[in-house]
């Protein structure tokens, strides 16, 4: 440290040592005034984020509808004719009974006609149908939980994620979102399965990360300063689950300006998918490959298991969720002052059930006991949620202190899978745009701050933040 940066530190630590302007918002009665400091305040990154998961519904509408001008047209199911004897099994892959599931023109016009009436063009739907359609793909009823998060959303989805152009549009409204709240850098996890033009043809992974590429080299985008990278995601229950993972490896040591890690999703209650079964296809996987980092999810189930320390076998530096960690001693241990982080989800963990209330959640015991943690959405599209709303959960329900925050924007851009310089620059910028604003609330609090923002569900019904 040389003289200079050691007198700035002594001249800044009696300012940083006085956080009480912030204990004094979160503890007040004005909601609004905590709400928006958090929102305005600058963030680090969102590491843990799947891109088709992280769309609001209205904006899957408005998106979806204007790839017409690209010749796609989807259709989406909006009554049921009983049109199929399935000799009582109704649940394949492509769920019959399963209302406002969106399929393209090819599935269509492979219906019979009978099917064919039980489907709506999206650009047709009355009021009370486009509701219901948007309804469809987000938690919005108290009784709705995992069952229906894992069953129907993605299912009904469908052809909607296949559209590479929509994808990089879908991308692009969640970066302007980000920028409007201070998030600096995003982590997104997305499949690499194939994707189709408007009429079926297919457009393979690597074209379809063209476009993205061309979508974030559009000055609009560039403008916004917010940095993307992505995840490949496997399947990990499916019976061919290690030759995707050789596939989405090699993609991403291939493409190392977009691709920065692999992850495996998927329920984790079933045993199906479980990590040790991956390790030796890693292992022969890192014979030949290099650059390739593993976040993978781990630990997000009821019960406990050893399945977070066999995720760090597999060579993973960040740990999804982690909710199990807090019944695994020796993991824990390890895991303290360490290397590894937490992503931590608290939306969706409340909504998925995975606790029942925020006083079982072992997110303030992982930080207050040193081990790496940083907020993120998880699929925040499905609970009408935003980066603020995961801080503000924090802030309230584990009375979160300045400090804290910090260390939380801090360890989001320390652990993200960026080049080193990149992630130095990240960092740089976040310490001088977080004492900046620091500063500001300390001379002039909150009156300083912009308005309140639109709010979004979560927070709406859950703390009556509604605007
Ligand atoms: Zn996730």
């Amino acid at each position: 440290m040389n003289r200079v940066t050691a007198l700035i530190i002594v001249l800044l630590l009696p300012l940083a040592a006085n956080a009480d302007w912030f204990d004094e918002i979160r503890d007040g009665d004005d909601k609004e005034a905590l709400y928006r400091t958090l929102y305005y305040m600058p963030k680090g990154g969102d590491l843990h984020n799947h891109l088709s998961g992280a769309v609001f519904s209205e904006w899957w509408y408005e998106l979806a509808l204007a790839q017409r001008e690209r010749g796609y047209e989807y259709y989406t199911k909006v009554r049921i004719s009983n049109c199929r004897d399935f000799g009582g099994n109704a649940f394949t892959r492509a769920p019959y009974f399963l209302l406002f599931r969106n399929i393209s023109a090819l599935e269509y016009a492979q219906l019979d006609e009978c099917e064919q009436g039980e489907y709506k063009r999206l650009a047709d739907l009355d009021e009370n149908e486009k509701a219901a359609w948007m309804n469809g793909i987000r938690l919005d009823k108290p009784w709705e939980g995992r069952e229906e998060f894992f069953s129907t959303h993605w299912q009904r989805l469908n052809a909607l994620t296949r559209n590479p152009w929509l994808q990089a549009e879908t991308m692009v409204k969640n970066m302007q979102a980000y920028a409007a709240e201070g998030v600096a850098y995003v982590e997104y996890q997305m499949g690499a399965s194939s994707y189709e033009g408007p009429n079926g043809e297919t457009i393979d992974a690597p074209q379809a990360f063209d476009i993205l590429r061309e979508a974030m080299a559009r000055k609009d985008v560039r403008d916004l300063g917010v940095t993307v990278r992505f995840q490949l995601a496997i399947l990990r229950f499916l019976p061919n689950a290690e030759d995707q993972l050789r596939r989405v490896y090699k993609l991403v040591h291939e493409n190392p300006d977009l691709l920065v890690g692999v992850n495996m999703v998927g329920r984790e209650d079933n045993g199906k998918g479980h990590p040790a079964q991956f390790l030796p296809t890693l292992r022969e996987l890192r014979q030949q490959y290099s650059g390739v980092r593993l976040s993978i999810h781990a630990g997000e189930v009821d019960e406990p298991n050893s399945h977070v320390r066999d995720t760090l076998l597999l060579g993973a530096d960040r740990i999804g969720h982690g909710l199990n960690l807090i019944s695994d001693d020796d993991t824990l241990l390890l895991m303290r002052d360490g290397p590894y982080l937490v992503e931590i989800n608290l939306i969706s963990n409340l909504l998925l059930e995975y606790v029942n209330d925020y006083s079982e959640h072992p997110f303030p015991e992982y930080l207050r006991t040193g081990i790496p943690v940083a907020l993120s959405t998880d699929d925040r599209g499905m609970w009408e949620s935003t980066m603020t709303d995961e801080f503000y959960v924090a802030a309230t329900e584990f009375r979160l202190s300045w400090e804290e925050i910090k260390t939380l924007g801090r360890n989001s851009l320390e652990h993200a899978f960026i080049s080193e310089e990149n992630r130095e620059r990240m960092l740089r910028e976040y310490n001088e745009r977080i004492l900046r604003f620091e500063r500001q609330m300390q001379r002039r609090g909150v009156a300083q701050l912009g308005p309140m923002p639109e709010t979004r569900g979560f927070v709406c019904n859950r703390y009556g933040l509604c605007k």
